[in-house]
């Protein structure tokens, strides 16, 4: 089973009482080295940890994950323009985190958020060490995919949309059959996903993202991104939108 299960990630869009509030901080008996900045060529990795190893692996992938989303999101009509560029940060303790991005998000493995004008991925040290080399791509690949699409995406966005999506560019060309991909997946749904918090958390993801790879079956590759692009920026998604008869059918059909 693929361990990306523990890779949920979420779009956020930080509000005030989000934003780091450094001088709250409880006190912490977690190591903190002083912040090192790396360099890759389309983005940089900051971390406050001592441990360098994820962030090594993290400045090494980069470049190769912002060019893949920039390769998926380019296969739409026109692309879609955005920095190319990411910054990822690695908190060094669970109160950095929250300081960064709120108590609700924590147990995310990557969280893409907007702080003012800045985009940064924040990637949860303790979720995403034990992460395989490709689980880490799709991770990164997700968040990167928030980053790349936030401007396009209003804050109504279904989260089906919103997530389904990232999954999808951060699975493309992974190869990944979807049983493998979304191992909780059921081939008995009568609706598309609409709890993306709670229990039912990873199967949401999941079914998320097979909602995109049934529209990639019917529409193409290009089809899912430019119904993507444009889903994502109306304030309400017409429900019609996704035929959830044909995606159940196509369910059974691939994963039984
Ligand atoms: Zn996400």
């Amino acid at each position: 089973m693929l361990a990306v299960l523990v890779a949920v990630t979420f779009l956020l869009s930080l509000n005030a009482a989000l934003h780091p509030r450094p001088h709250e901080l409880p006190s912490t008996t977690t190591p903190h080295c002083k912040a090192s900045s790396r360099s890759a060529v389309m983005g940089t990795v900051t971390s406050s940890s001592c441990d360098e190893v994820l962030a090594t692996r993290v400045q090494q992938a980069l470049d190769e994950a912002v060019a893949a989303v920039s390769n998926t999101l380019d296969i739409g009509r026109g692309g879609v323009s955005w920095s190319r560029r990411v910054d990822v940060v690695i908190p060094s303790s669970d109160a950095e985190l929250v300081s960064l991005v709120g108590p609700a998000f924590k147990d995310m493995a990557g969280i893409a958020i907007r702080d003012g004008a800045a985009q940064r991925v924040v990637l949860n040290r303790e979720r995403a060490t034990p992460l395989s080399d490709l689980e880490l791509g799709v991770l990164l690949r997700h968040e990167i995919t928030h980053v790349a699409t936030r401007d396009q995406t209003s804050d109504s966005a279904p989260l089906w949309l919103v997530e389904g999506f990232a999954d999808w560019v951060a699975f493309h060309e992974t190869g990944l059959p979807l049983r493998e991909a979304a191992p909780l997946l059921t081939a008995d749904v009568t609706g598309l996903p609409a709890d993306f918090t709670g229990p039912g958390r990873d199967l949401a993801y999941q079914q998320a993202y097979s909602v995109m790879v049934y529209l990639q079956s019917r529409l193409g590759d290009r089809g899912v991104v430019e119904f993507f692009l444009k889903n994502a920026s109306l304030s309400a998604v017409d429900a019609r939108a996704i035929d959830v008869a044909g995606w159940r059918e196509f369910l059974r059909a691939t994963i039984g």
